[in-house]
């Protein structure tokens, strides 16, 4: 028996306190909303969690309201210092209960608990805790004297890190003065209902964050054509994204777009190649490849292409695929049936032009939406695989020969959010580094986060920055953004 083979050991799910059916969060009540209920369930069973009712036009308007006379009436005319005193509240209310929103989120979502215990719900509190610290330090933001806020922030998310991405968006915005009304995405509503009641926890004034689940064609639409909403930070697709900047055009409504991605991981011939294989990994099938940032095109020099695929399958094999709730699993279920029909649509293009696929061979759970990590070797720059974001576990692996070709391989994209480059040589990273079009760039690692560091696209991967002092500066008057 291999160590591997230890008997499962899930997480859980007693200290759950689910409700069967949750509302809307509106002035820090909960009230039924007008548009039709929905069933949340979880992604690695199928098995329904619980109900949820939707928000639809009206609803919207309500909770703008009351973020409006919430802004007016006392966020605004709060302290810093007071302000601040709420975030650091929220973001120690998280880590109480990070055991609880570790267990849900992974429930919610189907990613490792491995992950959401160590990453997304220690990074949430993380964020709250850096942007309480800028509360009071407005002034020294770099933006003047009293920078002023927006007003009332919409926020709509994505269901691939659903508290992180709340956290991203709720902290700054709250940190800065602004109200907010957020929407999470239809799958993933868990942990946003849960935050609900942190901030209730944490004494928070009513009318300071709305939350309003609901579908995006209806709450998310109602909510960007909101007259009352002064900023709207999005992530989620291109082509929501290009649909939200288009019915802002013209209006003095900030927005902030965080959009999708093609990764290029670079891995030159004298890396470390142990290391490298650990940064592939991590690139792309950290949480199942749901990472608008994920690595998803690796780019090899090509007198190591065959050592590192050898030494990067082998280490595949080790990976564990199953029970999200389970300590030892590495790669979870796909989020959705929908998302798993995209995945599938996609990579199925690489063998009809000419990849060659390679399939880690491991038991899929009966229940439940799953897909096996996949490379595809021999891909040319025109595949489909190469060009359109899969946003799964599906790795399409180049070739370059010169530092110049891999530059351009990197920049063959209409995207241009992450890259990561591998090398010992420091003139090397430097000088790829400088002429890479990515907004952020990881050198001898990948997909790792801080709040401090600003993060955000070039290109059609959106605008705006999210984290450190930029991140701020997308919630205040004088800030940057659109
Ligand atoms: P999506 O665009 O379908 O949905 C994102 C959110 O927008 C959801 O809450 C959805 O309900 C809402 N929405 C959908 N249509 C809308 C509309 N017409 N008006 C207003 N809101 C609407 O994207 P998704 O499938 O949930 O997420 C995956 C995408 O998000 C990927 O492309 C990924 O790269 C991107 N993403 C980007 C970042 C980043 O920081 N750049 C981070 C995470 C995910």
């Amino acid at each position: 028996m291999s160590f591997m083979e230890y008997a499962a050991a899930p997480e859980s799910t007693s200290i759950l306190n689910i409700r069967p059916h949750y509302g809307l969060f509106i002035n820090n009540e909960w009230v039924e909303g007008r548009g039709e209920s929905f069933t949340s369930i979880s992604p690695s069973t199928e098995a329904e969690l619980f109900t949820v009712s939707e928000a639809d036009g009206r609803d919207v308007d309500r909770a703008v309201t009351a973020a409006r006379a919430a802004y007016d009436k006392v966020w605004s005319r709060m302290s810093g210092a007071e302000r601040g005193k709420y975030l650091f509240r929220i973001a120690r209310i998280l880590q109480e209960r990070a055991r609880e929103f570790a267990v849900a989120e992974t429930v919610d979502n189907g990613k490792p608990i491995k992950e959401t215990r160590d990453v997304d719900v220690p990074l949430a509190a993380a964020w709250f805790f850096y942007y309480a610290g800028w509360a009071d330090k407005l002034d020294h933001a770099g933006l003047g004297a009293n920078p002023r806020s927006l007003g009332v922030a919409a926020q709509i998310i994505p269901w691939n890190f659903p508290l992180l991405m709340l956290a991203w968006k709720v902290a700054p915005a709250l940190a800065a003065g602004n109200t907010v009304v957020l929407k999470p995405a239809e799958t993933t509503p868990l942990t946003a209902l849960m935050f609900a009641e942190v901030c209730q926890q944490a004494g928070l004034p009513a009318g300071v964050v709305n939350i309003l689940p609901g579908k995006g064609s209806i709450t998310g639409r109602a909510l960007v054509e909101h007259a009352g909403v002064n900023k709207i930070a999005f992530t989620g697709s291109t082509s929501v994204g290009r649909e939200i900047a288009r019915s802002v055009a013209g209006s003095d409504t900030k927005l902030t777009l965080e959009l999708g991605g093609k990764g290029a991981n670079i891995v030159f011939d004298d890396a470390a190649l142990d290391q490298a294989v650990e940064g592939i990994i991590q690139g792309i099938f950290f949480n199942q490849g749901h990472v608008c940032c994920a690595g998803s095109r690796l780019l090899v020099q090509e007198n190591v292409h065959d050592e590192v695929l050898e030494r990067l399958t082998r280490r595949l094999a080790t990976l564990r695929l199953g029970d999200p709730l389970d300590k030892n699993t590495d790669i979870g279920a796909i989020n959705s049936r929908e998302q798993l029909e995209t995945i599938h649509r996609i990579a199925n293009t690489g063998e009809a032009e000419g990849a060659e696929r390679w399939t880690l061979d491991c038991a899929i759970p009966d229940k439940g939406f799953w897909y096996a990590p996949t490379i595809f070797t021999n891909v040319a720059a025109s595949n489909t695989i190469a060009r359109d974001e899969i946003f799964g576990p599906v790795l399409s692996v180049l070739t370059f020969r010169t530092p110049a070709e891999a530059v351009t391989k990197a920049n063959n994209s209409p995207y241009g959010l992450s890259a990561g480059i591998w090398t010992e040589k420091a003139s090397r990273m430097l000088t790829v580094a400088d002429q890479l079009r990515a907004g952020v760039i990881w050198a001898n690692t990948f997909n790792k986060f801080d709040p401090a560091s600003p993060f955000g696209g070039y290109k059609e991967s959106g605008y705006g920055r999210e984290g450190g002092r930029h991140g701020l500066a997308a919630y205040l008057a004088k800030g940057e953004g659109r």
